[in-house]
């Protein structure tokens, strides 16, 4: 799970790397409260689970309460989803360094990371001059130690106080990683003050999902979510995702799910949602039925290949579902899989001609979402 910035920065501030003064508020009214801690100049950071967002104009220094609350109303009001904003003292800063740790996969190794030259163009930097980026390796059981700090700070090329500083940080920022069962913590940028102070300006933290069961620290909150659909789903361990075109999608299996996907773009249709009816769900027609009715759409598109799921307790399930929910718009099948002659023969008394060929189901769908009646 991807975590806001203010949570990093709460994760960071507990194990004791400096973060500037902040305030999360959710709308306008808060604002007053929060430049009273702050004072100016302040920065209104839009927390947004992207990166890049100084670049997208999501990151704003204000002056006064006046012009921070009519910046304030423009980032609510921006296309980017914005729900809550982190205003934040502003940090007079004179340079900008990068520091990470994450898991190298392949290695099976952790590593940290660090470049003398953080900020918003890390990612160009990391294409072009790749040598600038210092990436020192550490073994899990052995944690990090002096060896890997100096390795570091050094290679970075760092002199004096700073390089205590910034080492210090380096182990801190080790520590979060592990408590927080991450993939991923980032510092970008770590300020370095004109009086040589180092204060994370910036904060990334991805908990690994198979832990968030370890870390109830990080609940599944609304926050995370665009619809309530998508939250309560999420609840449910449904996945559903939503996508803004025409055909609601109940399907089975990642791989099944994605080639449907192809197929319904390769015949000229747009999928409006996908809610996952199969796996531990495959007895849930009633309920994945109300979720993707959540979402506006012109066809809801049923494709399954069940092999522990069973085809006939999908069709029933289906029956059921669309007798509980009637829904307006019309339904293509391609339920397969174990037991699909009784499958077939259910819904068949229900009125509903299952198709055997996936192809053909995908473009009666795209078919009947651009009004071509069939
Ligand atoms: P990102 O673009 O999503 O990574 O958002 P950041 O939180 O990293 O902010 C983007 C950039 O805004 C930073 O790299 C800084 O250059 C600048 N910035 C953010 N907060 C401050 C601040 O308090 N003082 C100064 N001088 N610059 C800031
Ligand atoms: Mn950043």
């Amino acid at each position: 799970m991807n975590l806001f910035e203010y949570q990093a920065k709460e994760a960071f501030r507990e194990n004791g790397i400096a973060v500037p003064k902040g305030v999360l508020v959710r709308s306008i009214e808060e604002l007053d409260a929060a430049f009273a801690v702050t004072g100016f100049p302040c920065v209104l950071k839009s927390q947004i689970l992207r990166g890049g967002r100084g670049k997208l104009g999501l990151i704003k220094v204000v002056k006064n309460a006046i012009e921070g609350k009519a910046t304030a109303a423009t980032l609510f009001a921006s296309e980017h989803n914005v729900r809550m904003i982190l205003v934040e003292e502003a940090v007079d800063m004179a340079r900008e360094i990068y520091l990470a740790v994450t898991v190298d996969a392949v290695a099976g190794e952790m590593v940290i990371m660090g470049c003398a030259e953080g900020g918003v163009d890390i990612e160009t930097l990391a294409a072009e001059t790749p040598e600038k980026i210092i990436t020192i390796k550490v073994d899990i059981n052995e944690g990090i130690g002096s060896y890997h700090v100096n390795n570091l700070v050094y290679g970075l090329g760092l002199e004096g106080d700073l390089l205590k500083e910034v080492g210090a940080v380096a182990r801190k920022l080790y520590k979060v990683f592990r408590t927080c069962d991450a993939q991923l913590a980032e510092i970008n940028p770590l300020f370095v003050t004109r009086d040589g102070k180092v204060i994370a300006g910036d904060g990334k933290l991805i908990v690994d999902d198979n832990s968030m069961s370890r870390q109830p620290r990080f609940p599944l909150t609304r926050d995370f979510f665009d619809s309530d659909a998508e939250f309560e789903s999420a609840q449910e361990g449904i996945p559903y995702l939503t996508f803004g075109g025409d055909i609601a999608l109940m399907c089975a299996g990642s791989g099944l799910t994605t080639t449907v996907f192809d197929l319904i773009y390769d015949a000229g249709g747009t999928p409006a949602t996908y809610v996952d009816f199969g796996g531990p769900n495959y007895t849930k027609a009633v309920r994945t039925m109300e979720l993707c009715l959540k979402t506006p759409s012109k066809v809801i598109l049923v494709v399954t290949f069940g092999t522990i799921a069973r085809a006939d307790v999908m069709a029933r399930g289906l029956v059921e579902a669309i007798s509980v929910h009637k829904p307006s718009v019309p339904i293509v099948t391609c339920i397969r899989g174990t037991n699909e002659e009784e499958a077939f023969a259910v819904l068949k008394e229900a009125g509903i001609t299952n198709l055997i060929n996936t192809e053909e189901a995908v473009s009666m769908a795209v078919a009947l979402a651009a009004g071509r009646a069939q």
